[in-house]
């Protein structure tokens, strides 16, 4: 199972918005080992040691990010090597890219529930939440248009409230110094 189910329901909040979705990180990487064998691809120690990065991670890594990780396992992983890996994975849909404004293509694991994401302006935090209004209206809405829904990707852009202040205000003490 993805997510702790004790923490999944901590997050719970009016409306039925989940939040705080922590994602439970693994060293098991056998089933997209499989994946990448499905796809055509040998599974190198190279291949391996990025496999290991995208299961033990918690957040929405670039791909620079996850050959950063990767070289920890095996120092000779190069930038290409991530990059095929990832399409492959992407083609037979074990892997979601998300593209961020800001921030380029961010990947997961597609094996989570789904949910959507929040990104911080500010920061380039991303909040990953569910609503169940949201995803009931989607459907209604392609449901009036004649549609049935297949999937979506939703995406909200905010500020934290009384960040800003709070930044500027740091701005002004550190002008000080
Ligand atoms: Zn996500």
């Amino acid at each position: 199972m993805w997510y702790d189910l004790g923490r999944l329901l901590r997050g719970m909040r009016g409306d039925g918005i989940v939040v705080d979705m922590k994602k439970q990180t693994s060293k098991d990487t056998s089933v997209l080992e499989e994946e990448l064998r499905a796809g055509g691809m040998r599974v190198t120690r190279q291949r391996l040691a990025i496999l290991l990065a995208l299961a033990d991670a918690e957040d929405h890594p670039s791909a620079e990010d996850l050959l950063a990780r990767a070289r920890r396992y095996d120092a000779s992983v190069s930038l290409a090597t991530v990059y095929r890996t990832l399409a492959v994975l992407e083609q037979r849909g074990t892997v979601l890219r998300n593209e961020f404004e800001g921030s380029g293509a961010r990947f997961e694991l597609a094996n989570a529930p789904h949910h959507d994401h929040l990104i911080d302006l500010d920061t380039g935090d991303v909040v990953e939440f569910r609503s169940d209004k949201i995803e009931r209206l989607q459907a209604e809405i392609a449901t009036e248009l004649g549609y049935e829904l297949v999937h979506h990707r939703l995406q909200l852009y905010g500020r934290k409230r009384g960040g800003k202040a709070r930044a500027a205000r740091r701005r002004a003490v550190g002008a000080r110094v």
